[in-house]
């Protein structure tokens, strides 16, 4: 189905942070899928580990234990707020997971009238119906109608207006601590630790979307540490298998004490195949040094970017971001752009806000950045020159 307005580039390797495409030319990765290869193509490790594990196991399902759930599982809780963890495939099941919890949560204490979920604009959290239901964009909506009800949104980083959107029948406050699609806009951090506060104070469950910032795209394994504060629930998804296709909801064991056996299921989730990639991702994110560098790498490549914006402000309005999750707004077109960095091979993906998303795999080194600056430099320049004045 013609669902995409897809580029006409197809690439048949990857190897780090470079593709190759069908013509035999190299590309620098720097979109990575929309924020999925985190550790970039073919990682050794990564490699490794789906090999070896194809050749013992694919799935069983979870009528049976699976030892490699319940080691990410307690990997993932021992590195986060978390104490309960769902395994699921995709972004928009961790997001229906992570809903489907705050629902039974209030269900489970008493307080079955609350089921709405207070979301923010420019948010976004998936394609299902409810995933649209919850992000922002008529775009997204039009022609899917009814909206699954239970979604009120507000202004991102406007804590006053989602303290006014709480009523009785509220369950939860659900952000993405650095919205990706919307054109990588931080919450502030004040923000939410007044999000925080205010669903302490009503009862309500924090939600965080970390689909797209967590897994140490900011230099932190999880976006909202930054802020000092802790969610009840949180859905992951993209670079939690670097390329396999793997999700999770994490909960603290009070949000999730609603979900008893036959609440929530999948077929595909948490299977060993997958379990495997997921455990072979974190042995390299939790590495000693691994997280400090996406800092370091980050507040490099940001200076860089920072300095490419003062040489064509006639091109680029602002740069944001945190870690490797840097956007570029653009003054024209975003899509000009990226069209014109591709045309220098150099790949990157355009979001909301007239925002280029720059979210290159988390172990670039400065040549990536150095390279990619270049690349960046000649598709700037090249773009000035037709620009109309
Ligand atoms: C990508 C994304 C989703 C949806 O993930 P899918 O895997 O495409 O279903 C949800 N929330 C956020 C913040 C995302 O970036």
């Amino acid at each position: 189905m013609p669902t995409y307005a897809r580029a006409d580039v197809a690439f048949e390797r990857g190897e780090g942070a470079y593709l190759q495409a069908e013509d035999g030319s190299w590309y620098l990765d720097f979109g990575t899928g929309i924020a999925v290869t985190a550790l970039g193509h073919a990682h050794p490790h990564l490699v490794e580990a789906l090999t070896t594990q194809a050749e013992k196991l694919w799935h069983v399902s979870n009528l049976y234990r699976i030892p490699a759930s319940e080691r990410l599982a307690e990997r993932l809780t021992a590195n986060s707020f978390g104490e309960r963890v769902f395994f699921c495939n995709s972004g928009v099941e961790a997001f229906e997971g992570a809903v489907k919890i705050a629902r039974r949560y209030h269900h489970s204490v008493g307080n079955s009238e609350r089921y709405r979920v207070i979301t923010f604009e420019q948010g976004f959290h998936g394609r299902s119906l409810a995933g649209i239901s919850a992000s922002s964009g008529a775009k997204l909506r039009a022609g899917f109608e009814p909206l699954t009800p239970g979604f009120d949104q507000v202004p991102f980083n406007d804590a006053e207006a989602a303290r006014a959107a709480v009523t009785g029948e509220t369950a939860a406050v659900m952000l993405e601590p650095v919205q990706g699609d919307g054109g990588i806009r931080p919450a502030d951090p004040q923000f939410l630790r007044e999000v925080r506060r205010i669903c302490d104070e009503h009862g309500l469950l924090l939600i965080a979307d970390e689909i797209q910032c967590g897994m140490g795209r900011t230099g932190a394994l999880f976006a909202h540490q930054w802020a000092g504060i802790r969610p009840d629930v949180m859905a992951l998804a993209k670079g939690m298998g670097s390329g396999f296709p793997v999700g999770a909801v994490v909960a603290t064991l009070e949000a999730a004490q609603g979900m008893t056996p036959g609440t929530h299921g999948s077929t595909f989730g948490g299977n060993p195949l997958a379990m495997a990639v997921g455990n072979a991702v974190l042995d390299v994110m939790l590495e000693d040094g691994f997280l400090a560098n996406v800092r370091t790498t980050g507040a490099r490549l940001r200076e860089e970017l920072d300095a490419l914006a003062r040489r064509h402000p006639e091109l680029i309005r602002q740069v944001r971001g945190s870690g490797l999750m840097l956007g570029l707004q653009a003054q024209g077109s975003n899509l000009d752009l990226v069209n014109a960095f591709r045309a220098e091979g150099l790949l990157t993906v355009p979001g909301g806000d007239n925002v280029v998303r720059v979210l290159p795999p988390l172990i670039i080194t400065d040549h990536h950045i150095d390279d990619g600056l270049a690349r960046m430099d000649r598709a700037c320049q090249r773009l000035a020159a037709t620009e109309p004045r």
